[in-house]
């Protein structure tokens, strides 16, 4: 099932155009005429071949059940794309000037309205490129907050159910990340908090719910501890698809927290796809935000440059545009309504799957999730398989893998989340699967070592491709 290259599939001659015949004197079109000499040559029906060859060899939401845990890979509607491929948006360059860019930056205006709304804080910035670039954001503006009122705090408390990427941010950021533990339900045990927080600690930062699929049923104490010590509280918000419409960070008291535009609101991300992690704060870290902010008077939009307290600017130019713009039309087109009804569907759809395999696989957490569940495959040691093995014979079935061994606290863990846009079939298509193959476990566990047997390529070196970096072809002759 080995795609071959264009280089390789070029025969000299072949073309995927013909144009009339030259009726001017030829002339040299230099080096750049050359070096196109050296591109493939192939007919446009070879290209598309190609390509669409290509384009089913890997598994993608448009092909199949994609349960990938603290992903959110859920469906991407179309319309969306339609959006951001209009030519008024994607002919735009970022220098153009603010008379001739209205409509984009009322666009940027409106999605940050939007975002401010659906989580209750007083001022957004889109600038951040990632969710990890949006808790880089964040805490850079903590840090500030921290400089401008004279403190010396150091400390961010992670608890150890976190993304790798807060204590990551955390570092990156200049602070010393301090780990908590969670209690024996998988949640921030208050009174841990209460012994970890003093005047050296500047913020915390909480995923809710947190990468077990549970919701801190203590939000709103864990953010009074912190503010009696006169900490902040970040808030992870990539698990917003769990809550949206139903209840505002905001109000249970966070200070700050980043969006996952790509997950939470619909746009193609994974394999490196572009993404967009706005960040919201409360009004005493709005002087803050990265600079530009769009502003709106006199019914004019505009950049605001003039921001001394900001952190600066964290990219080039004003965002992943793209990205921006469908999010807004995915927003635009549920609604406020429609978006509550997603967050429940993905909530119900998580514990669905969670009824179904309980008792198949082991449930270490076992109150209702909300829009992701957690199991361990560790029961299936006893037969000489890891998660890895049930992982890989998934891919079998036609289905991506759910997110294994993380979270860390979970051994042989397998993080499932469905989202909303899967159908009960398709969520008992995947039940079936995972049944099946805990029964290969114990009757021929060699069938779930040796997965996949169907895919292009089957086990690769996980490690491999970061080791010895080769992304260079070299022609062979
Ligand atoms: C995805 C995710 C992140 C990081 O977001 P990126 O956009 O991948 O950088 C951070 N925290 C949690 C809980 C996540 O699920």
């Amino acid at each position: 099932m080995a795609e071959k290259t264009l280089f390789e599939l070029s025969s000299p001659g072949r073309q995927a155009w013909s144009l009339p015949k030259l009726d001017a004197p030829p002339v040299d079109a230099g080096e750049a005429a050359r070096s196109a000499n050296e591109l493939p040559e192939l007919s446009e029906v070879d290209v598309a071949r190609h390509f669409t060859r290509l384009s089913i060899m890997n598994h993608h939401v448009d092909k199949g059940f994609y349960p990938l845990g603290s992903c959110t890979m859920k469906y991407n509607p179309k319309v969306n794309e339609l959006a951001c491929r209009m030519p008024g948006f994607s002919s735009l360059h970022p220098l153009e000037p603010e008379t001739l860019t209205q409509g984009a930056l009322r666009l940027m205006y409106e999605l940050a309205e939007m975002l401010g709304q659906i989580t209750g804080f007083d001022a957004v910035t889109l600038a951040p490129a990632a969710g990890a670039h949006g808790e880089l954001t964040g805490i850079m503006m903590v840090r500030k907050y921290f400089e401008k009122r004279g403190e010396q705090r150091d400390v961010v408390l992670v608890p150890d159910s976190a993304h790798g990427t807060n204590p990551a941010s955390v570092t990156l950021s200049g602070f010393k990340a301090v780990q908590i533990k969670s209690n024996a339900k998988g949640e921030i045990d208050p009174d841990e908090l209460e012994r970890a927080c003093s005047s050296c600690v500047a913020c915390l930062m909480v995923t809710n719910p947190n990468t077990l699929g549970i919701f801190e049923p203590e939000a709103k104490r864990i953010c009074d501890i912190m503010h009696k010590q006169g900490s902040l509280v970040y808030l992870d918000g990539a698990n917003l698809n769990a809550y949206m419409g139903i209840h505002r960070p905001a109000d249970a008291g966070f200070d700050v927290m980043h969006i996952n535009l790509h997950k939470t609101f619909s746009t193609p991300h994974g394999g490196g796809g572009p993404g967009s992690g706005p960040v919201a704060v409360t009004e005493a870290l709005e002087p803050f935000l990265p600079k530009p902010v769009v502003k709106h008077e006199d019914g004019k939009y505009r950049f605001d440059y003039d921001r001394p307290d900001s952190i600066g600017r964290v990219m080039g130019f004003h965002g992943q545009f793209a990205v921006l713009v469908r999010a807004y039309t995915y927003i635009r087109m549920l609604g406020s309504a429609g978006l509550k009804d997603a967050a429940e569907a993905a909530v119900l759809n998580a514990n669905y799957v969670r009824a179904g395999l309980e008792g198949v696989y082991e449930l270490p957490y076992k109150d209702r999730c909300l829009h992701e569940v957690v199991f361990s495959g560790s029961g299936l040691r006893e037969y000489g398989i890891k998660t890895l093995d049930v992982a890989k014979r998934l891919l079998d079935h036609g289905m991506h893998a759910p997110t294994i061994y993380f979270p860390l606290i979970v051994p042989e863990a397998l993080m499932i989340e469905p989202t909303e846009t899967e159908s009960r079939e398709s969520l008992d298509e995947f039940i079936a699967a995972m049944k099946q193959i805990a029964d290969e476990a114990r009757t021929n566990p060699d069938v779930l070592r040796q997965a996949p047997v169907t895919t292009p390529v089957r086990r690769l070196d996980e490690a491999r491709a970061s080791r010895e970096l080769d992304v260079n072809w070299q022609p062979t002759s």
